[in-house]
């Protein structure tokens, strides 16, 4: 009877309360872990968009360019864009 008592309830018990104990120290470990942990880094200046900028028509070859990635070269007061060194050249002659 009393080893029924210790075997059904006693038992299950102590191991919920050791399962418990374990629990919250492994918790515990995890908070200590990742609270001192470095924040994601957010970046000091906004990623530029690469395909921001207008688009204009390179004269030479016709491809439209990207006012941020490509050539230029002041023609009369006025940008003018090119896809390529080579346009460039070939405009300026
Ligand atoms: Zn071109």
């Amino acid at each position: 009877m009393i080893r029924a008592f210790f075997v059904e309830i006693v038992f299950p018990f102590l191991v919920f309360c050791l399962v418990l104990s374990i629990a919250k120290s492994f918790l515990r470990g995890l908070g200590a872990a990742f609270k001192p942990g470095p924040r994601p880094a957010a970046p000091a200046n906004p990623p530029t968009v690469q395909s921001g900028g207008e688009l204009k028509k390179d004269p030479v070859c016709g491809t439209y360019v990207s006012t941020s990635t490509s050539l230029s070269r002041m023609v009369n007061g006025q940008a003018v864009y090119f896809c390529s060194d080579e346009c460039r050249r070939k405009f300026t002659g």
